[in-house]
């Protein structure tokens, strides 16, 4: 009935036509979406490698049916559950999910296979925070000033909607083609943060550990503000202000030596940072007005926010990347690595034993709303046909 090499066309009235011209149009994409294969490691052609973190390695990848190049998280499964990270890395696929923020990295996809799970991640190519830091030792304050605003943007977005960062560290800090920056590693964020004592695991990393973290009495949103002080303090001195070699006392600096002087800190912003930096986290600047208290602060009454929201702001540094694979501010360390370690093993999916992590994909949701956009025009009069037809489609992109 729906096939229309079976009718004669042009002997139904208007309505009839286009109705079909519907269906046949539904039919079409549906049976498109449906060749597509679902999402995994055979989706992308492996590029390099270009970062690692203690639980993951990120190459960067370029999908084979869109050319689009993307930065490929991938964290062996094996090494989640010796870790007790299953938490984490399903937090981390949450968060990522719902968030929507120009400093914070998007994430296109995420699947699995068996022995790892990946995010695929928009790709940020002009390094970390950290390289740019380790080659410029330090950075002036207006510098400082243009990475400090967009972290205050980035951490007043997640505290909206009750999510703690707890790793902000110049290795977390990308810079992306424009020269802004963007957070990844969602790692050791928690979500559903109202109070400020909620959450009580000792994790982050050791140099930017928050007093009220070490003393394990419950934290909150907080730590970020915190560590926002010590990543100023880095930009603007090479190091973090209670760095020391030796852990115990660096631990034992961060939760009883006051902050020391330092000839680069001086006026509003040493009265900033002494704020941010603040122990006692009921008296740390941001906790009781959020990041309000941090943009009203006078270090930045000269910072145009407006400006910096619609990226007017001629950044200190700006990439320069001649093409959308340009690799020159990864680090060698990571270009060296042969390729193949990131996917050593067979990456489809097989059947029989092993861990599968339920809701852990997220498959192609851009293509949902592409083809809804796609079928908008044509179906004015079939809106029921359509919606019925999109609901099928989300089913199976999610199953
Ligand atoms: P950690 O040791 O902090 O827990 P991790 O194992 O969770 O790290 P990530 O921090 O997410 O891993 O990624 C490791 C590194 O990969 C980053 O420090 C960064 O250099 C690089 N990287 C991650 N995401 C991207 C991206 N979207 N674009 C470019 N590089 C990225
Ligand atoms: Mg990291």
């Amino acid at each position: 009935m729906n096939n229309l090499n079976n009718i004669n066309f042009n002997e139904l009235s208007s309505i009839d036509q286009e109705y079909f011209r519907c269906i046949n149009f539904v039919e079409k994409a549906q049976s498109a979406e449906n060749k597509k294969k679902p999402i995994s490691m055979d989706s992308f052609y492996l590029l390099s490698i270009i970062g690692k973190g203690s639980y993951a390695k990120v190459s960067l990848v370029r999908k084979k049916d869109d050319n689009q190049v993307y930065a490929l998280k991938a964290i062996k499964k094996s090494l989640i559950e010796a870790k007790n990270q299953k938490e984490h890395i399903i937090t981390e696929r949450n968060i990522l999910q719902t968030v929507n923020n120009q400093y914070i990295v998007k994430m296109k996809y995420a699947f699995q296979d068996k022995q790892k799970l990946f995010f695929v991640l928009e790709y940020c190519g002009g390094g970390e925070l950290y390289s740019l830091l380790s080659s410029k030792k330090y950075l002036n304050e207006q510098q400082t000033k243009f990475y400090a605003a967009q972290l205050v943007k980035a951490i007043e977005y997640l505290h909206s909607h009750n999510i703690i960062y707890r790793d902000l560290k110049p290795e977390n800090i990308l810079i992306d083609k424009d020269g802004y920056i963007k957070l990844t590693d969602f790692g050791l964020s928690k979500m559903d943060i109202k109070h400020n004592t909620e959450a009580t695991s000792l994790c982050g990393t050791p140099e930017y550990l928050a007093p009220e973290i070490l003393e394990q009495s419950g934290h909150g949103k907080p730590v970020d503000w915190w560590t926002l002080g010590n990543i100023i303090w880095e930009m603007m001195t090479g190091l973090p202000p209670f760095y020391n070699e030796n852990r115990k006392e660096m631990f034992h600096h961060i939760k009883e030596l006051p902050l020391k002087n330092h000839p680069r800190i001086q006026g509003d912003l040493k009265n900033l940072l002494h704020s941010l930096l603040e122990k006692d986290p009921n008296k740390r600047l941001g906790t009781i007005d959020g990041a309000k208290e941090i943009i009203d602060h006078p270090w930045f009454k000269d910072l145009r926010w407006d400006q910096l929201e619609q990226r007017k702001i001629n950044p200190p540094f700006v990439p320069n990347l001649e093409t959308d694979i340009d690799l020159k501010y990864i680090d060698y360390e990571f270009k060296e690595m042969p390729i193949y370690s990131v996917d050593n093993n067979n990456s489809s999916m097989h059947s029989g034993n092993f861990n599968q992590y339920d809701n852990f994909t997220v498959q192609s949701v851009q293509s949902v709303q592409s083809l809804a956009s796609k079928l908008s025009p044509e179906v004015n009069d079939s809106q029921m046909d359509v919606e019925n037809s999109y609901e099928q489609i989300q089913g199976m992109n999610h199953n």
